[in-house]
């Protein structure tokens, strides 16, 4: 298991505090590619139509949609970070659609371009993909740029339950995310695990159980949490037109947050507490605040009920789900 990140001033290890220590202090952001994946549940490989909440255009701000190649996509990337951030270092992010689904030797071509374009200022890798898309080969292409980059796979987890994978035509099961995850027991790479919580069928107990999932895979360093929001152009979308149902306030789902955070493992590092999908895709829950505000408004939240990160961990080494 890892060793404790520096809470910094949050309640939580956050990716941010985790970033600056790890690389001195540097302003370090994320720089988003589009490669043009696809993915095998929208091709009819795994499935159809792709995850009921999916939006593939939902993953990336307007401007990195429209850029055409690998090489613009980043010098652009970069140069906007700099200017409105002041960053100094960059992660190269490949995160729409499934990042490994392709044949591994063109997966690597796509990345040492991403790789080779002002690699002094490069200091990781990250890939975002699905638990079904990653196999020993492209493990091996993965690990064999961590002598010079930190290499984060992020792999879909959404939920720990197949009834719910079932119902969202996710199109892969918790079985398949345990057995990557099994490949990569003792793997170089950083392991993100990406949930969604507000199914409106899961109960908060349902949803806390996630935390003791989570827990039990020590290779597991990072988790992506994220509330369940509903974009245009997704099946969900259509449905909740329909017939709209209950989704997570801010106040509900900071809440939420408030009893999650305490079971996570101490350990783990936590790169999102929400996601925010454009404004102009976004049809609800619309909490109406920037994502700086939102993102205060749970820190203040958390920190004011004195929460903090594992002090209700308990190692569970199996549950059933
Ligand atoms: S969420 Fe990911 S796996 Fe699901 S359809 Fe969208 S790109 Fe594919």
């Amino acid at each position: 298991m890892g060793t404790p990140v520096d809470f910094g001033y949050k309640s939580y290890n956050a990716y941010g505090a985790y970033l600056r220590k790890k690389y001195q202090g540097k302003r370090v952001f994320k720089v988003i590619v589009d490669a043009g994946f696809t993915c095998p549940n929208r091709d009819g490989n795994k499935g159809y139509g792709g995850c009921s909440y999916c939006n593939v255009d939902s993953f990336t701000p307007e401007l990195s949609r429209k850029l055409p190649t690998i090489r613009e996509q980043i010098e652009q990337g970069m140069e906007r970070a700099i200017k409105n951030y002041a960053a100094e270092r960059f992660i190269i992010y490949f995160q729409p659609n499934t990042n490994t689904y392709a044949p591994t030797h063109y997966l690597k071509m796509l990345y040492d371009e991403a790789l080779s374009i002002q690699p002094e200022n490069i200091v990781g890798l990250s890939i975002g993909t699905r638990p079904d898309c990653i196999d020993a080969e492209k493990i091996a292409l993965l690990e064999s740029y961590t002598h010079r980059f930190d290499v984060d796979l992020e792999l879909g987890m959404e939920s720990i339950y197949d009834e719910t994978l079932l119902k969202i035509n996710r199109s892969c099961t918790h079985q398949e995310l345990e057995q990557t995850l099994s490949l990569l027991q003792s793997t170089k790479l950083d392991i993100c695990i990406h949930s969604i919580f507000g199914f409106p069928w899961e109960t908060k107990e349902m949803m806390l159980r996630y935390a003791d999932e989570i827990n039990r895979f020590p290779q597991i360093k990072f988790v992506k949490l994220h509330h369940l929001h509903i974009v245009k152009g997704s099946i969900m979308g259509a449905k909740y037109h329909r017939e709209p149902f209950e989704l997570f306030t801010l106040e509900k789902y900071t809440n939420f947050l408030a009893e999650f955070i305490p079971r996570l493992r101490p350990d783990l590092v936590i790169q999102r507490l929400f996601g925010l999908a454009d404004y102009d895709l976004l049809i609800a829950p619309n909490w109406g605040l920037k994502k700086s505000e939102i993102q205060s408004y749970i820190d203040k939240t958390l920190e004011q009920q004195g929460i903090v990160q594992g002090s209700e961990f308990v190692m569970s080494p199996t549950i059933s789900v």
